[in-house]
Parts: structure tokens; sequence; C-alpha cells
């Protein structure tokens, strides 16, 4: 069986094909510039990569020319061979804990939870749109980002504001990165043969959250109402004292939209080092002396390092910590750099075994009381297998 992982933004669309029958990506790539001047798309896999300038008025463009290059590459034979296709859903809220099918009645619904998600919902819809409008009879699955989130109690989702807010606006802790922390969740749990860990995922890339997981269920995560909170980011602030919006605004003429925009955008490692959102760049900085790229990284780790203290008290203890994500895959200083910081805890890395990239692999000296692990993430494998098991 052959299905499509797909995340829709307003002006591209990331893809994946998958033959279900080994997990095996087929091709995989992108559409870019949507409806603005210069679109572009790439497509590839470990024979070949294309990339073409095309003209994509809208994203039923994008779509025809993926399944018309599909078949041309020989990868498919006709659309029909396209078994279901699933779509990456940023905001579900409490309507969903679960990937549901697209019906019409869902569809509206995520266009309903734009409030919650501006910039990613109405985008999601329109790519929903666009495949119906080109195959009409392939069924479609939401895999939503926060339904992995619902598992948390009240005491772990509100925040300690006038309960009428979240009565009438929805306004709580949704957090993101679920399908990323699921994944990473039934990962371990199968390498390590038990479904009790707990387990303290930490999802790093240029945006990061920290989730706590027991016995495969979401007992808190880092982000928040939207993924502005939590941890320090590439260009997002993480956890703020809310009363320097104000103060900000008046000091600079700025609205409180332009503040938001600026804890979103120009934040994190970008706004602390002045140098870049890219941890390799802060790296490098930190290589040359730069003293604001080093604090930069502190940050990120300190703020890393607090959540999973607060996760490894609120978990009663933790089996397992799991590194993931760009900066979580890729970055050996970071992760040894937090670990240091969780000595207290009795976690140990192993400098040799850490010496790696991209792989699943445990990290942890053997006398650590935590194993540490490496996981990569597969947002777009786990889009597919919860469509698989939908559409059969
Ligand atoms: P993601 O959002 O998961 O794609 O992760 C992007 C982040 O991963 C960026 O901050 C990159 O700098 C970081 N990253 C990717 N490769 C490396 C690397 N080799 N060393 C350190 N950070 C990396």
């Amino acid at each position: 069986m052959k299905i499509l992982s797909i995340n829709t933004g307003s002006s591209s669309l990331k893809f994946s094909l998958f033959n279900m029958d080994t997990d095996e990506v087929l091709v995989s790539g992108l559409f870019e510039r949507i409806g603005i001047d210069g679109s572009c798309y790439t497509i590839k896999n470990s024979e070949f990569k294309i990339k073409e300038d095309a003209e994509l008025k809208d994203h039923a463009d994008a779509i025809k020319i993926l399944l018309d290059k599909l078949i041309e590459l020989k990868i498919i034979s006709s659309y029909d061979e396209i078994d279901g296709v699933g779509h990456r859903i940023v905001q579900g809220a409490d309507h969903y804990d679960k990937s549901v099918i697209i019906t019409d009645e869902v569809l509206e619904d995520i266009i309903k939870l734009s409030d919650l998600a501006p910039l990613h919902n109405p985008a999601h819809a329109i790519g929903i749109k666009a495949f119906k409008s080109i195959l009409p009879n392939t069924p479609m699955v939401a895999v939503f980002d926060t339904a992995f989130h619902q598992t948390m109690s009240k005491d772990k989702f509100l925040y300690a504001v006038p309960y009428e807010w979240y009565e009438k606006h929805g306004v709580r802790r949704y957090g993101a990165h679920g399908t990323s922390h699921n994944y990473i969740s039934q990962t371990i749990s199968k390498e390590l043969g038990r479904d009790d860990l707990k387990v303290i995922s930490c999802h790093l890339g240029q945006g990061a959250s920290v989730t706590a997981i027991d016995s495969g269920k979401c007992v808190n995560t880092s982000m928040g109402f939207t993924p502005l909170a939590g941890l320090v980011m590439g260009t997002r602030s993480g956890d703020i004292d809310v009363s320097l919006v104000p103060y900000v605004m008046e000091k600079e003429g700025l609205s409180a939209g332009e503040v938001v925009t600026a804890l979103n955008k120009k934040s994190g490692f970008l706004g602390i080092s002045g140098v870049s959102s890219d941890s390799r760049d802060i790296e490098a900085g930190i290589k040359e002396g730069n003293e604001r790229c080093k604090i930069a990284e502190e940050m990120f780790v300190n703020s890393v390092v607090k959540y999973i203290a607060e996760y490894y008290v609120e978990l009663g203890g933790c089996d397992v910590i799991v590194f993931t994500a760009g900066i979580g895959e890729n970055s050996a200083a970071t992760r040894e750099a937090i670990a240091e910081k969780l000595a207290v805890l009795g976690v140990k890395i192993d400098k040799k075994a850490n010496d790696v990239r991209g792989e699943l692999k445990c990290i942890s000296a053997k006398d650590s009381k935590i194993k540490l692990y490496l996981v990569p993430t597969n947002e777009e494998l786990m889009i597919a297998k919860d469509t698989l098991a939908l559409i059969k």
C-alpha cells in the first residue's frame, strides 16, 4: 500500500510517499512559493533529486504536478495507486485526542480552530480541499500535533488565570510536536521492550519542546497555548513574564502583535546571540569566543534541564531521556552539556557513544541511573502509519 504524508503550509507543500509494506520512503520533496513568483519544487529519493521551476498558482497545481511526476518517474502507474493521504494538522485543540478520517465536518472543524493556529490551520484546510478536488475517492486522515497531549490532566494543562477564559475561549496548554513525541514514545518502548516506561522526550530543533510520558501517555509538555512557550528556541523566546509585553510596547512604540512577532521571530538563539537562529552558527560562534553565542547556548541548555528536572519529579523518576530533532540528533556538544547538568540525578553520558549523529543509539554510561538515547524522529512515518490504520 502507498500512503502520502502531507504537511501543507500557506505557500508550501511538503510530502513523503511511503511504501507501507516496508515503511520505506519511495520519494519525498517540497513545493515552494505556491501562489508567489518564482515557484519551484524538489522531488528526491536515494537515487535522484529533481529541482524544477514550475508555475504553481495554487496548491491544486502542486498536487497535480506531484502526481503526474510520480507517474512519469514510474513510482506509481495511476492516481488510484495512492491508497490514502495523511495530513499533519497543527491544532486540533481538545476536539481530537487521536487521528481521524477527514469528513466534511472534520474539515469544517479544522477551519474553525484557525483562531488557535492562524498561521497553520487555514493552510492545512487549503491542502485538504486541493487533494479532495484531485483525488475525490481517496481516503484522507487528519493527524493532529496536539492529540498526543490530550491525556494531560487539568492541573497540568490549565493556566492559573480566570477559569472563564478556559471555559469561554479555550485558553489552556495544548502543546505541540505531539506526533514526534508519540513516535519517540513508541520507538523507545519497542527498543527497550517495555510499555511501562517513564520517558522524557526532548524534541530539540528550530522549534523545541520537552514532554513527560508515562507508559505511552503524555503527562505534561513544555509548549503551551501556542508553540511560543517552554524552551529557548531558534527564534522563539520560550517562557517569559508576560508583563514585559506592555512594557516593551510602550518603550519601543510597538503594537501587541509586533511584540509577539518579535518573541516568535527575533528571540531565542537569534535574539540573544545577534548572530543566528541556527545552532551550528551558535556552536561556531562559541569556538570563536563570541560571548553572546555562549550565553545563548547556556540559556538553551538551562531551559531543557529545567523541564527535565520538573518532569523527573512529576513522573516520580525517569527510565530514559531521549534526544531527537535537528539539534538533539546532531549536536553531541549540546547533549553532553545537558547530561552534565543532570549529574545530580545520577545521569552519566558515555562521551564515546555520544559521538554520533542521526541514529538510534544508547549514549549513556553503563552506570547511569537514567538511560540516555538518541532516537531520530519520523513524524512523516507516524502520519502515514496512522493513516494506514484508519483507512484499513
Ligand atoms: P529541525 O527543526 O528539527 O529541522 O532542526 C533544526 C535545527 O537543528 C537548527 O538549529 C540546526 O542548526 C540544527 N542542526 C542541524 N544539524 C546540526 C548539527 N550538525 N549540529 C548542530 N545543530 C544542527
